[in-house]
This record gives C-alpha cells, structure tokens and sequence, in this order.
C-alpha cells in the first residue's frame, strides 16, 4: 500500500479490525518514511448469483435495488442505521448461501420476507400485503425485480 502523502512503498499496519455489518476489514496504516498516518478498507467482493425472473430472463443481481426495496418497507420505522446495515448483510448472506449461479425472485422475495419478520412486524406486513395485492395481479416477481413498492399501497397499509 502506497503512501498518499509521499508515495513511499513501506507502510506499517498499526491496527487491523473487523467491520463486521459490512464485511470489511479496516486498517490503520503508518507511513514508514513521512510518518503519515491513513486508513484503508478492504472489501470482500462479493460475487452475487443470477436473478432469474419469472419470465426466465435473467438481471444481474443489484445490491442497491435490494437496500432500496427494503428501506422502503421499513420507512418511517424506528430501525437505526446500524440495525438496517445488520440486516441487509444478513438478507445478503443467505442469497449467497441459498444459491449457487443462479437465485429466482421469488427465492430473494421469500429471503426478505423471513428476514423482515424477525425484525420489524410492521415492515413484514407492509411487505407481505404488497406481495399479496401484486400476486393477484401481476405476480410478485414484477415487485421483486423492480423493488419498487407503490406510495400508494403503504398509505393504505400505514392507514
Ligand atoms: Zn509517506
């Protein structure tokens, strides 16, 4: 690792920790020439499966629709950031222990839901009745693909 500062090649690490929540390691570095002193992530990078859809085309698999889909559900809810960020890797963990290529929609809604349903009552429910009303009448694959729940619909269920 380079230094920033003066771009010396030998840095010294002072301090290795784990973040858990966000499955990086963060380090403190010494530059052994200026002295600087910086810190670096080192990130996992995750090598997520195939979303298969229900029309049986395939999506690259979007950790971003993912956070947006669920923070939707757990809007105005007292969850703090850290507990979401728990929550997320959790939900991120079992697609990749559920899963080998490939993942359906239906396997990430259902991942979710379970994931949903042991912390947020309300969220789960919220989730759970834009899963019903969509499998009436388009499917839920349609939601899951596009994570996008209708203001709309969380209005009637906040209501
Ligand atoms: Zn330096």
């Amino acid at each position: 690792m380079w230094c920033p500062r003066c771009k010396e090649k030998e840095t010294k690490v002072t301090d290795s920790r784990v973040v858990k929540e966000l499955g990086c390691i963060r380090r403190r570095r010494a530059c052994l020439a200026c002295h600087y002193r910086f810190t670096t992530r080192e990130f996992i990078e995750m090598r997520y499966p195939r979303v298969v859809k229900k029309d049986g085309g395939r999506r690259q698999f979007s950790e971003t629709k993912l956070r947006n889909g669920v923070s939707r559900a757990l809007e105005k809810r007292p969850l703090v950031s850290e507990r979401f960020e728990q929550l997320i890797a959790e939900i991120l963990q079992q697609i990749l222990q559920k899963s080998d290529d490939e993942i359906t929609s239906r396997q990430i809604g259902g991942i979710i839901l379970s994931a949903l349903k042991r912390t947020d009552q309300v969220a789960y429910v919220r989730f759970a009745s834009v899963y019903q009303s969509f499998e009436n009448i388009q499917s839920f694959q349609s939601l899951i693909d596009d994570m996008q729940v209708s203001n709309v619909t969380q209005e009637e269920i906040d209501g």
